[in-house]
C-alpha cells in the first residue's frame, strides 16, 4: 500500500484546530493499540515518517503491511516498528478526529443558519464547517465546492466513503445562487464522479419555497434519479429562519456577493413555508416515492419531519423509512421516537411507576405529538408526567424543533414555579462534545436556577429510567 498525498492544510481555510493534534481519547480492550501498551492521552506524532492530518489518515495508513508508528507520550517519543496483516483492529479514538482543524466553506448560501444565529452560543456552532471528513465520520452535509484536486484523489485512494451532499438543485446556475458559490454549478459533475470512484453518497435538498420546489424539485429530483446504487438516498428538508434570520433578510445581497457577481439581478427570496406550500411539497413527494418504489425499491426520497408536523399530516410509518438512512438529520426522528414508545409500552408493566411525576420541555411543533405520546405513558405506567412544549425565545418561535431550544429558553418557560419534579428534555439539546446547551449554558446552571433536576433523555425509556431510581420503584421484568 503506497501513502496517498495529502496536501498541507496550512493555506487553507480551517477552524477549531486542537492544539495537541493526534491526542488519543480512548484504546479499546483487546485492541493491537492496547497489546502495544498505547494508552489515552498518547499523541500519534506519525507514521513511516510522514505526519497524519486525521484519524481517516491514521486508519488508512496503519493498515500497511510495514508500519513505523511513531507516538509521544508525556514529552518523549515511542517508536514502533510493525509488520502487520494488513487488516488490524487499532481501537483507538482521537480528542479531535482532524488533527488540523476543521475544513472551513467558502460559500454564501441566503439561508445559512450560522448566519441567522445570535451571539454569545456555543463556539463550535459558530464555526461555518464544510469538511468531507466530519461528514463521511458523522453524516455532516457537504457542498464539495471547497475541493481541490488532490482532496478529490484522496477521497478516491482512501475511500472516504459515505458523503453526504448538500445538493439544493441540480440547476447550475439556482446552484449557484443558493450556494452563493460561482463554483457550485457543478454539482452533477461531482456527484458523477463520486460515482465513478464507488463512493457511496446521500443527498440533501434545503428546499425554499417557490425557489426550488415545484419544477425545480422535478428537475432535481430527475437529475439524481440518473444515478445508480452508490446514490442511498435523498432528503428534503424545509429552510429554518431564526428570528435573526428574518431581522438581517435585507442583508442578503451583501452575505451573498460572490453569487451576486456571477448572477447579477439573481435573489433568492428566502422564507418560511405556508401550510398550503407544505402540502403542496407532501403531495409531489409522495408522487416520486411511488415512481421510486417502483423502480428502485424504496421511496428513495424522505420528506424532513417538519413537513409533516407542521401541517398536521400523519407522519409516514416505518416500513416508508426504510432504515432509516438519513435520521441522523432528523428525517424520521418522529417516527422513530413514536416506535421506541411502542416498544417501550409492549415491554412494560402496568402501574409499576404509580406515584412518578416530572415534566417533559420539548419543542412546539412536536408538542401535540409528544402529548399523545406520554398520554399512552402515562395510562400504561401510572406516572403522572406533564408535557410542555417551549417556546424558542432565544432564536425566535419560528424555530419550534426541541434540538435548537436553549438553557435561556428552559429559564423564561419554567423560571418562578417553585417545581421540584425533574424536568426532562431532549438529549438532542445537548452536545456530546461540551456537554453544553445551544447557548453554551451548562445543565447545572439552569439546574440550579430552576431549582430542580434536569435530565437529558433519548426517549421515553430512559424517562422511565430515571423515574424508577428516583421514585425506588423496582424495575420490572418485561411483560
Ligand atoms: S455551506 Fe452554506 S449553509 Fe453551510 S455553513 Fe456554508 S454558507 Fe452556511
Amino acid at each position: 500500500m503506497s501513502p496517498v498525498a495529502v496536501s498541507p492544510l496550512s493555506h487553507r481555510r480551517v477552524d477549531l484546530a486542537p492544539s495537541l493534534p493526534g491526542l488519543i481519547e480512548t484504546v479499546a480492550p483487546a485492541s493491537l493499540a492496547m497489546e502495544l501498551g498505547i494508552e489515552s492521552g498518547d499523541r500519534v506524532v506519525g507514521i513511516n515518517g510522514l505526519p497524519l492530518v486525521d484519524a481517516l489518515d491514521f486508519q488508512y495508513q496503519a493498515q500497511a503491511e510495514h508500519v513505523v508508528l511513531d507516538v509521544e507520550r508525556r514529552g518523549s517519543l515511542l517508536r514502533y516498528e510493525l509488520e502487520l496483516d494488513g487488516d488490524e483492529f487499532w481501537g483507538v479514538t482521537f480528542a479531535d478526529p482532524t488533527f488540523d482543524g476543521v475544513r472551513i466553506c467558502e460559500n454564501a448560501c441566503p439561508f445559512c443558519f450560522i448566519k441567522q444565529i445570535p451571539k454569545g452560543m456555543r463556539r463550535s456552532l459558530y464555526v461555518m464547517d464544510d469538511d468531507y471528513r466530519y461528514s463521511m465520520l458523522y453524516g455532516s452535509f457537504v457542498t464539495l465546492t471547497n475541493l481541490d484536486e488532490a482532496d478529490w484523489r484522496r477521497i478516491e485512494d482512501q475511500h472516504i466513503s459515505p458523503l453526504h451532499v448538500s445538493v439544493h438543485s441540480t440547476d447550475p446556475e439556482l446552484r449557484v445562487a443558493l450556494v452563493g458559490n460561482p463554483k457550485a454549478g457543478r454539482v452533477m459533475a461531482d456527484l458523477a464522479r463520486l460515482e465513478r470512484a464507488g463512493i457511496d453518497f446521500h443527498a440533501q435538498l434545503v428546499l425554499v419555497p417557490g425557489v426550488n420546489d415545484g419544477p425545480h424539485l422535478d428537475r432535481s429530483l430527475r437529475d439524481l434519479a440518473t444515478f445508480g446504487s452508490r446514490l442511498h438516498s435523498i432528503a428534503g428538508v424545509p429552510v429554518g429562519l431564526s428570528r435573526h434570520g428574518q431581522a438581517r433578510q435585507s442583508k442578503q445581497l451583501r452575505l451573498s456577493r460572490t453569487c451576486m457577481r456571477t448572477l447579477p439581478g439573481k435573489t433568492i427570496p428566502v422564507r418560511r413555508y405556508e401550510r398550503h406550500e407544505a402540502l403542496a411539497v407532501i403531495s409531489q413527494a409522495e408522487r416520486w416515492q411511488e415512481r421510486f418504489a417502483r423502480e428502485r425499491g424504496d421511496p428513495f426520497f424522505y420528506l424532513g419531519d417538519e413537513f409533516y408536523l407542521m401541517t398536521g399530516s400523519p407522519v409516514p410509518d416505518t416500513a416508508h423509512y426504510g432504515g432509516f438512512p438519513q435520521i441522523e438529520d432528523g428525517i424520521g426522528i418522529t417516527r422513530h421516537f413514536l416506535d421506541s414508545v411502542d416498544s417501550y409500552l409492549r415491554r412494560a408493566k402496568p402501574n409499576t411507576l404509580f406515584g412518578a411525576d416530572g415534566t417533559v420541555a420539548c419543542g412546539e411543533l412536536i408538542g401535540p405529538t409528544m402529548r399523545e405520546a406520554v398520554g399512552r405513558f402515562n395510562g400504561r405506567t401510572g406516572a403522572g408526567l406533564d408535557v410542555v412544549p417551549v417556546e424558542n425565545v432565544y432564536l425566535g418561535a419560528e424555530i419550534n424543533v426541541s434540538g435548537l431550544l436553549g438553557g435561556q429558553d428552559l429559564l423564561t418557560a419554567f423560571g418562578g414555579r417553585h417545581d421540584a419534579r425533574p424536568l426532562y428534555i431532549s438529549d438532542r439539546m445537548v452536545s456530546q462534545r461540551t456537554g453544553t446547551l445551544l447557548d453554551d449554558m451548562t445543565i447545572e446552571k439552569v439546574e440550579t436556577v430552576l431549582g430542580r433536576p434536569v435530565v437529558p433523555a433519548a426517549d421515553l425509556s430512559d424517562v422511565a429510567r430515571d423515574l424508577r431510581v428516583r421514585t425506588r420503584v423496582r424495575p420490572q421484568a418485561a411483560a
